[in-house]
């Protein structure tokens, strides 16, 4: 399609902005365009990264294009815990000798991932898939928190089978972060007195800091000391 419009440059002028800059060829522009769509990847970083694959041979390319159709051909949710795996069930779920009364709940893989590079932390997860963002319309529905509560209350859906006694909060301390945290604590308290005991990670993390960029050894100890809120 592009083709075309460049074979009739008299319609160019009638077309929108003149675009600026020598054009490249229409398969080099895609693939600028594809790497300029990618999160911190600016239009100057998509035409370095495109000539990077230029630059290399046929096998590559390949590998990194397989690699790409890979992770979304193969990896899925837990269907326990939402954590990243490449079977219906993930690697730490899967884990006899991880604790799995104890549920520490993040809200992305990354901030599980930050969490057990500590290697202090031998219970499960449960990963929220964000956080609740009214202004953003990001509202409970949006989140696996029916999830996490239906693990709560039947073991059955936990892994092992396993009876949860700790809900472990280790949400960002952003106020979208304090405000989910909030409404868990305020569903699994309706579950009924004593079901599950609830704590947060230590208040070490500076406020408004993100969990994934927090060093080890404010993490460790973030979770070491983490504080009781009911239950
Ligand atoms: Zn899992």
């Amino acid at each position: 399609m592009g083709e075309q419009r460049r074979a009739r440059p008299e319609n160019e002028e009638h077309a929108g902005p003149v675009r600026r800059g020598p054009a490249y060829p229409a398969a080099v522009e895609r693939l600028i365009d594809a790497f300029a769509k990618l999160p911190g990847i600016g239009r100057k970083s998509a035409e370095r990264l495109a000539f990077y694959v230029l630059k290399h041979d046929e096998a590559t390319a390949g590998d990194l294009a397989r690699a790409i159709l890979d992770v979304k051909q193969k990896i899925k949710h837990c269907r326990i815990c939402w954590n990243l795996a490449d079977g219906p069930v993930c690697a730490i779920c899967e884990n006899a000798t991880r604790d799995r009364s104890q549920v520490l709940v993040v809200e992305q893989p990354k901030d599980l991932i930050a969490l057990e590079q500590t290697g202090m932390y031998r219970g499960t997860y449960h990963v929220l898939m964000g956080r609740l963002s009214p202004l953003d319309g990001v509202e409970a529905n949006d989140l696996t928190i029916s999830d996490l509560v239906k693990r709560v209350k039947d073991p059955a859906l936990n892994a092992g089978g396993v009876p949860i006694t700790e809900i472990i909060l280790g949400l960002n301390p952003t106020l979208e972060g304090d405000g989910t945290g909030l409404y868990l604590q305020n569903e699994l308290d309706s579950l009924g007195a004593g079901k599950v005991g609830i704590t947060r990670l230590a208040r070490g993390l500076p406020s408004g800091s993100q969990l994934e960029y927090a060093n080890k050894a404010v993490l460790a100890d973030a979770i070491q000391s983490r504080q009781r809120m009911s239950g």
